[in-house]
């Protein structure tokens, strides 16, 4: 059984009051590692620790905490392994995306924030008059809480972080009570690389210490990764602080019969919403939009590319779905399958759910990768984000009908976008509203490119400018 320990001003702690939360391995069901429960008086405690470190981190010259962000890069490179496996075991989240995919993009994303640095100081001059002058400096918040989810700690851990301490803010990230152990373990691996209470972790409920820190008038700017309830939970309590929020969504993939069918089956379904983490990732194309004159080849060839994932364990690097991350949200995913048939939808595979869907891992959480068709837009299924393997088809016409079909979603997070047409897909990533279009391509989220949605899905995103406020000086010669 593994302990793990909160890291407030360099120290690695427990919970004050010594409460802790259990981690459970989903693939297994068994419970793999302890982490505290924090409440009110560790979110005291990080927040003194973050607020005594400011100062000096703060007024630090800009490269200087970029020695400090590339020391975090070369964390990272040594300890991939490691932490993608830790990772893996406590969310289930596949080791080929964990290890593959998340940790190599965390050495460059943190070198990438050390290369920023000097954004985070540069202002404008303008010359009002002949003695006149204007200036702005741009300063950080403060502290900057971090609140991520517990589908890619690592990964949102980082780009929350790396940009926040760029700009220098001293930062305090809450974990996801489901999936704390891989940011813990980060923590005693940096523990000794930055300053005392320049990053501090606390681990623990959402309502509990969560919300603590948000309230917190010793916390001067709130970036939040997590469902679209948790992100009005947070507008309710943070009063006037800044907020960033990436949030959930319910993407259209859009193959048109132009496109490259092979690429976009593969689009549509192992790199969207079945190999991407169980469809437990915020951009999972969750509705698939196909043209009518392609319908029944597309679903032939859905049919096809499903039938060929390997279900098993994640820490397996031959597994390509791995199972849902936790009993609660296993009775969500399961809920939807009765949902969906309630409402009439045609399945057209999957659908089962528990021990018989990997008879070898009898205890883990699993639901088979699921499709369904409809006509109907409305429907539950087709609004409400299940995040899980369960995706939706719909049909469409013409190029006005799917976009309509598109927008028509209170998310606006992501689209794919399948065409060999360039006017048309031009088009349509000016007409999707979205934060990020994918064109024959899908879930690819480079660093250095903006992310982030609209409507229901948030706004903002996590970039070195976004922890920073500006302020501006006039200057009479
Ligand atoms: P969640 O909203 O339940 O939890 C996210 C985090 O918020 C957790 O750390 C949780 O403890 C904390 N939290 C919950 N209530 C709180 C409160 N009242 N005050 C302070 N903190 C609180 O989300 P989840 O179930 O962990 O993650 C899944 C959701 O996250 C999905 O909706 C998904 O789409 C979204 N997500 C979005 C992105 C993105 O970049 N847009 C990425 C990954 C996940």
């Amino acid at each position: 059984m593994m302990e793990y320990r909160n890291l407030i001003g360099g120290r690695l702690v427990p919970s004050a009051d010594g409460r802790t939360l259990d981690s459970v391995n989903p693939a297994t069901g068994e419970v793999w590692a302890r982490v505290p429960a924090s409440g009110r008086a560790d979110a005291e405690a990080a927040v003194a620790a973050a607020r005594a470190a400011l100062p000096a981190w703060s007024a630090m010259p800009a490269l200087g905490r970029a020695h400090f962000l590339r020391q975090v890069a070369a964390v990272f490179a040594e300890h991939a392994e490691e932490l993608a496996t830790i990772e893996t075991r406590d969310n289930g989240r596949i080791l080929r995306d964990t290890l593959k995919r998340d940790l190599p993009g965390m050495r460059f994303l943190w070198e990438l924030a050390a290369g920023q640095v000097l954004d985070a100081v540069r202002g404008d001059t303008v010359i009002l008059g002949p003695d006149s002058l204007g200036l702005t400096r741009r300063e950080p918040y403060g502290v900057a809480l971090a609140v991520i989810p517990w589908n890619s700690p690592i990964s949102t851990f980082s780009a929350k972080a790396a940009f926040a301490l760029a700009a220098g803010n001293t930062v305090i990230v809450k974990p996801a009570e489901q999936a704390s152990a891989s940011v813990l373990r980060l923590g005693e691996l940096l523990a000794d690389v930055l300053p005392p209470g320049v990053l501090n972790l606390v681990s623990g409920m959402g309502e509990d210490v969560g919300e603590a820190l948000v309230r917190h008038r010793g916390v001067n700017k709130i970036s939040l990764t997590g469902s679209t309830q948790t992100g009005v939970a947070i507008t309710q309590a943070a009063g006037i602080k800044p907020l960033t929020f990436e949030l959930g969504g319910k993407s259209p993939n859009i193959v048109f019969p132009d496109a490259d069918l092979d690429a976009a089956t593969q689009g549509v379904t192992v790199n969207s919403i079945y190999t991407g983490n169980a469809g437990q990732v915020c951009v999972a194309g969750s509705r698939i939009l196909i043209h009518r004159s392609i319908w029944e080849e597309m679903l032939e060839r859905i049919s096809a590319a499903a039938a060929g994932l390997v279900l098993g364990d994640p820490l397996d690097l031959a597994t390509t779905m791995g199972p849902i991350v936790s009993a609660g949200q296993y009775e969500r995913v399961a809920s939807y399958l009765e949902i969906a048939e309630k409402e009439g939808a045609r399945l057209v595979f999957g659908g089962r759910t528990g021990a018989e869907v990997v008879p070898g891992l009898p205890g883990g959480y699993w639901v088979a990768p699921t499709l369904y068709t409809v006509t109907d837009n409305t429907l539950r299924i087709c609004q409400e984000e299940i995040f899980g393997p369960v995706a939706v088809a719909l049909p469409f016409e013409s190029d006005e009908e799917a976009l309509a079909l598109a927008n028509d979603s209170d998310y606006g997070l992501a689209a794919g976008v399948w065409t060999r047409d360039l006017a048309r897909a031009h088009r349509f990533v000016r007409d999707l509203e979205c934060g990020t279009v994918w064109v024959n391509t899908f879930r690819q989220m480079p660093p250095g490119l903006p992310f982030g949605g609209v409507k229901d899905s948030g706004y903002g995103h996590d970039a070195v400018l976004e922890y920073t406020r500006e302020k501006a000086a006039i200057i009479n010669l």
